[in-house]
């Protein structure tokens, strides 16, 4: 399989690791958006995109969040962040690995879309 973070978790590709457990991964964005830019990651494969979470693969997404609720913290990101998860085409995905972008730093445009 030909998947970009999975090249990353196997450290084929290099990142600048944010936060690192046995079961996630947390990057900086190499094109960041905002003056923090992290992208969070199951390390296994689990699914491509939030529409493949089910009850088998849904705990490790918990998990997840808590995570993201202690980066936030780490990063001072105390006025405001936001979590995004793009899945599939019409949310423009680029990489198949289901990942939660953190975005915060600056005050972020209210439109999303
Ligand atoms: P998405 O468009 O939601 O699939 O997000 C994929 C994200 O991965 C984009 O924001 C990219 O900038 C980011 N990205 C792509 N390659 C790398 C890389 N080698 N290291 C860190 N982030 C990357
Ligand atoms: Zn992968």
């Amino acid at each position: 399989m030909d998947c970009l973070f999975c090249e990353i978790v196997k450290g084929g590709i290099p990142s600048t690791k944010v936060y690192e457990d046995e079961t996630v991964l947390a990057f900086k964005d190499i094109k960041p958006m905002a003056p923090v830019h992290i992208i969070v990651i199951p390390k296994e494969h689990i699914a491509e995109s939030a529409a493949g979470i089910n009850s088998e693969n849904s705990a490790i997404i918990a998990h997840i969040f808590e995570i993201i609720a202690k980066i936030a913290k780490e990063q001072e990101l105390d006025n405001g962040f936001r979590v995004i998860t793009n899945s599939g085409e019409d949310a423009a995905q680029t990489v198949n690995h289901i990942h939660f972008h953190i975005l915060g730093g600056k005050k972020l445009p209210e439109k999303l879309a």
